[in-house]
């Protein structure tokens, strides 16, 4: 039975979405910060090569189980940018820059298409076993102009598909529902915990 876990991140809003989800489960979470990890870089080209570098480095230093996640925004118009660059896409990981910048590129493409999708993929390593993927996605769109206070990153003007909300303007519980984070880490609840 799983009983504590790294989670291999230093983002604070998706920690924060970690344990919601793994609280029921009395699972003992960490986050890289806790423990005094290094930030591992993120050198792949694909959600799931830095998703295993991750996870395979920080489970290398602590020797405990790890769940790395790695995801980002994938926008049509952009040919699939930010993607996994997603995290660097503004300075200084500011967000607010960051939303300006994608609104700004969306204008300048001329493409009245704003459709995109959130990937996640998480990588958990166990000592002593290989690693294991667990993907998800969520399609929706961009809007033009921020709506919502919750959530981080791209949420405020990310509506998904079937809403007429932004991520932002829904509770963590129902942004997990449906969210590419949610819907990965529902796959990994059932193959490590059935259910
Ligand atoms: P990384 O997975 O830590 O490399 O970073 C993913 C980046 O993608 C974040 O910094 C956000 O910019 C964006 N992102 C990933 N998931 C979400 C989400 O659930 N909401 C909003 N932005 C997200």
């Amino acid at each position: 039975m799983l009983k504590e876990l790294v989670i291999a991140s230093h983002n604070k809003g998706k920690i924060a979405e970690f344990e919601k989800m793994l609280a029921p489960y009395g699972v003992k979470i960490y986050s890289a910060n806790d423990l005094n990890l290094p930030d591992v870089e993120e050198t792949g080209t694909t959600f799931a090569e830095n998703a295993i570098l991750k996870a395979e480095e920080l489970a290398k230093l602590c020797k405990k189980p790890c769940l790395a996640d790695d995801s980002g925004l994938c926008v049509d118009a952009l040919g699939g940018r930010p993607g996994v660059y997603s995290a660097r896409y503004a300075p200084n990981r500011d967000f607010d820059k960051a939303i300006a910048m994608l609104i700004g590129e969306l204008k300048e493409s001329k493409s009245d298409d704003w459709s995109a999708h959130f990937s996640c993929v998480l990588a958990l390593k166990m000592p002593d076993r290989d690693i294991e993927l667990f993907e998800g996605r969520v399609d929706g769109k961009i809007i033009e102009h921020r709506r919502g206070e919750n959530g981080f990153g791209f949420d405020p003007v990310f509506v998904p598909d079937g809403f007429d909300r932004t991520f932002a303007e829904m509770s963590g519980d129902e942004k997990k529902k449906i969210s590419h984070r949610g819907r990965a880490v529902a796959k990994f609840l059932q193959q490590v915990f059935n259910g």
